[in-house]
C-alpha cells in the first residue's frame, strides 16, 4: 500500500500499483464491508472507467492534482445525474442535475468519485443513527458510532473503502467523527469552500471538507477545493495558499490551551492524551499559553437555537410540490404539504423543525433568535481577542471516545452536548481540524482538535502534520 496520495502516485508512474486494480480493491472491500453500511450508493461503473483514462493520463503526464485519489462524497453534495437523497425518505427519489462546485473541482483534478456516503438526515445528529439508509458501523469496533453526521465519509475512510471522503461540517460533522473513527478531518473557515450543490442545513455555519488517512492528503484537496466562486456570494475572494508544498513547521508557535475545554465532563483518558501532547508540543520548543474562552458555556445553546432556526426555514421547501416524495391528497393543498412532510422527515429532522420555527416565532424572536446572535458575536469575539496572542489554539475534539451503538438516540440532549468543543469554530467561522493521536483502553482513537484564525489553514496543517510525525518517530 501506499501511505500518502503522492506516494500512490509514484507506484501508478512507475507501474507498481495499477489505478483499475486499487479500484477494483476499493470496491470489493465496499462490498465485502456492507455491515458497515458507509454508503449509499456505490458508482462502480463510473469508478472502473474513470480508472481506465486516468491512469493513462498519469502515464503520459496529462492528470492533475488529484489524479486517481479515490473519493467518496456525503450525500448531501450534488453530483450532476446521480441521486442526491441527504439520507432522507423525502428525497428518496431525486437526483441532481447539476454538481456541486467543491466536487466538480475534485473532478477536474482527476480524482475518482467512487460513491455518496451516508450520514444523518439532513446533516442533523452526531452518531449516524438518524439516517434512512440507516446507521453506520465504525470500522474500529462494530458495536460503536462512527459519529455524525459524516458518518459513512468517516467510517470509508477508516475502513479503507476509499482514499478520502468529503463532508461537511456545521457543528462539529467533520471532526467528530474523524476523532471517533481514527482518521484526520478538516473544517475549512466558512467562505473557504463553495456551499454550491450543497444542501443547506445552517447557511451561515455550513462548511465542506475532506477526511483523510494523513494531513498531505488533507491539504492537497483543501488545496483544489477552496477558493472564490460566483454561484456562492458567501465564499471568500481570497487567493488560496499552495497548502500542500508547505507543510513543513518553520517556526516555533504559540499554542493556546482554553481552560473551559479541559472542565466536566472530559473522560480522563482523553485529557491524559492531550496533556501528553501539549507537554511534547512544549519540549519541542512550542510556547504553551492558557487562555480564557469565557462564553463557551453559551456554546451549545447558541449553536442550537442557531442552527434549528436556519434550517427551519431552509427545509420550507421540501413541501412535496418541488421535490422528492409527495403523498398525493386531491383537491386539498395544505393537507399534501403536511402529509408530504410528516411521512417524509424523521424524527430528528422534525423536532430540529419545531425548535427552529418556534424560537423565530412572534413574541419569541427577540428572546431566543436575537439573543443567539448576540452571544454568537460575543463567542466570536473571545476567539479574536485570544488570537492576538496565540497562533492556535489546542483542545480535544470530542469529550468521549465514539459510544456504543443506541447508547445516547433516546436522549437528544446528552448527544447535543458532546457538540461542546466542536460548535464554537462554527459559531466564529474559523478552521479546525481533528488529528488521530492516541487510543484509549478500549482502543478506540481518540482526536485533538486545533483552531486557527480565519484562513489560517496552513498552520493547523503544518502543526497538525508535525504531530503527527512526532508520534512516529
Ligand atoms: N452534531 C451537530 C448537529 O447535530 C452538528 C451537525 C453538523 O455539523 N452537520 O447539529
Amino acid at each position: 500500500m501506499y501511505k500518502n496520495h503522492s506516494e500512490k502516485l509514484d507506484q501508478i508512474k512507475t507501474g507498481k500499483l495499477s489505478l483499475v486494480d486499487n479500484v477494483t480493491g476499493f470496491l470489493k472491500l465496499i462490498e465485502s464491508e456492507k455491515e458497515i453500511n458507509a454508503f449509499n450508493f456505490v458508482f462502480e461503473k463510473d469508478a472502473l472507467e474513470s480508472a481506465k483514462v486516468i491512469e493513462e493520463k498519469i502515464k503520459n503526464g496529462t492528470a492533475g492534482k488529484l489524479a486517481g485519489m479515490v473519493i467518496s462524497v456525503k450525500d448531501v453534495l450534488a453530483i450532476k445525474n446521480k441521486p442526491l437523497t441527504c439520507s432522507s425518505n423525502i428525497l428518496k427519489n431525486f437526483e441532481s442535475i447539476y454538481t456541486a462546485a467543491s466536487i466538480q473541482k475534485l473532478i477536474d483534478e482527476d480524482a475518482i468519485i467512487i460513491g455518496k456516503t451516508n450520514c444523518d438526515e439532513f446533516a442533523m445528529g452526531s452518531s449516524n443513527e438518524n439516517s434512512a439508509f440507516g446507521n453506520v458501523l465504525n470500522p474500529v469496533d462494530k458495536t460503536k458510532v462512527p459519529g455524525g453526521s459524516s458518518g459513512g465519509s468517516a467510517a470509508a475512510v477508516a475502513g479503507n473503502l476509499c482514499d478520502a471522503s468529503i463532508g461537511t461540517d456545521t457543528g462539529g460533522s467533520i471532526r467528530q467523527p474523524a476523532a471517533f473513527c481514527g482518521v484526520v478531518g478538516l473544517k475549512p473557515t466558512y467562505g473557504r469552500v463553495s456551499r454550491f450543490g450543497l444542501t443547506a442545513f445552517a447557511s451561515s455555519f455550513d462548511s465542506v471538507g475532506p477526511f483523510t488517512n494523513n494531513v498531505e492528503d488533507a491539504a492537497k484537496i483543501l488545496e483544489v477545493i477552496s477558493g472564490h466562486d460566483k454561484f456562492d456570494s458567501t465564499s471568500a475572494d481570497i487567493s488560496v495558499p499552495e497548502y500542500s508544498g508547505n507543510l513543513k513547521l518553520k517556526e516555533k508557535l504559540r499554542v493556546g490551551v482554553p481552560k473551559e475545554f479541559f472542565g466536566m465532563g472530559l473522560n480522563e483518558e482523553i485529557r491524559e492524551s492531550i496533556e501528553s501532547e501539549i507537554v511534547k508540543l512544549k519540549s519541542a520548543g512550542h510556547e504553551i499559553i492558557e487562555i480564557d474562552l469565557p462564553h463557551t458555556e453559551y456554546t451549545i445553546a447558541a449553536y442550537y437555537i442557531l442552527a434549528t432556526a436556519e434550517a427551519s426555514s431552509n427545509l420550507a421547501r421540501y413541501d412535496g410540490a418541488r421535490y422528492g416524495q409527495r403523498t398525493e391528497v386531491k383537491g386539498d393543498l395544505a393537507n399534501m404539504y403536511t402529509r408530504s412532510r410528516s411521512e417524509g422527515f424523521g424524527d430528528e429532522v422534525k423536532r430540529r423543525i419545531m425548535l427552529g420555527t418556534y424560537v423565530l416565532s412572534s413574541g419569541y424572536y427577540d428572546a431566543y433568535y436575537s439573543k443567539a446572535q448576540k452571544v454568537r458575536r460575543l463567542i466570536k469575539n473571545d476567539f479574536d481577542k485570544v488570537f492576538e496572542k496565540v497562533d492556535l489554539i489546542l483542545s480535544p475534539t470530542t469529550p468521549t471516545t465514539a459510544f456504543g451503538i443506541g447508547e445516547k438516540s433516546n436522549d437528544p440532549l446528552e448527544m447535543y452536548l458532546g457538540d461542546i468543543y466542536t460548535a464554537s469554530a462554527n459559531l466564529a467561522g474559523i478552521p479546525a481540524i481533528s488529528i488521530p493521536i492516541a487510543e484509549d483502553s478500549n482502543n478506540l482513537p481518540i482526536g485533538m482538535q486545533l483552531m486557527a484564525k480565519q484562513f489560517n489553514e496552513i498552520k493547523l496543517l503544518q502543526l497538525g502534520q508535525f504531530i503527527i510525525n512526532s508520534s512516529h518517530e
